[in-house]
């Protein structure tokens, strides 16, 4: 059987601002320069791009995760007027001291944990040594590790604070995702 190979992104941080911190509503939606293109890039280079977020904001009582749903829905189409193309997004609505208790368990998925990972590889039948994983905060780098994916530090998001105290050995420390794309994933 086949196999893909596949880029993993974290979502705030790296395709969306952040802050705002747990952006939700529409209106705190935007995106980063250039993370459309780097998108369609990856497209073009034959990756499957998967979307990993943990999104504990929910298990606070910040939000639901219908929201989450939405704000994803409309991250995909304003990617989509660069013809960027997102194949899955897998959100992590836990936290293990939740406010909201359906969401208070130490879950499999919440990064540094690799689940979400393991989930879209089931699916898509991913390789993760041709993998890459990118993320703006060092549990996103440890989750792709884990995986065994190489690793890839954006500056922006949290990533501008994260990278002056190097907790892991990063392969590629990046300005942004484009630089990501372009310098060191093609
Ligand atoms: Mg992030
Ligand atoms: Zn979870």
């Amino acid at each position: 059987m086949n196999t893909n190979k596949a880029v993993f992104l974290d979502r705030d941080g790296v395709i969306t601002q952040d802050p705002p911190h747990y952006a939700h509503r529409i209106d705190q939606l935007m995106l980063i320069e250039g993370s459309g293109l780097a998108i369609k890039k990856l497209n073009d280079a034959q990756f499957k791009v998967i979307v990993i977020t943990n999104q504990s904001g929910v298990a606070k009582g910040m939000y639901e995760e219908k929201e989450i749903i939405i704000f994803n829905r409309e991250m995909v189409r304003q990617l989509k007027q660069t013809d960027a193309h997102i194949d899955a997004i897998y959100y992590c609505p836990h936290h293990p001291e939740a406010k909201v208790q359906k969401y208070r368990t130490d879950c499999n998925c919440r990064k540094p944990k690799p689940g979400m990972l393991l989930e879209g590889a089931k699916k898509y039948n991913i390789d993760f040594k041709s993998s890459f994983l990118v993320g703006d905060k060092w549990s996103d780098i440890e989750a792709g590790q884990v995986a065994g994916c190489k690793t890839v530090l954006v500056k922006t998001g949290h990533g501008f604070q994260e990278f002056k105290n190097i907790k892991k050995p990063v392969d590629y420390i990046a300005t942004d995702l484009l630089d990501a794309v372009q310098n060191f994933i093609l």
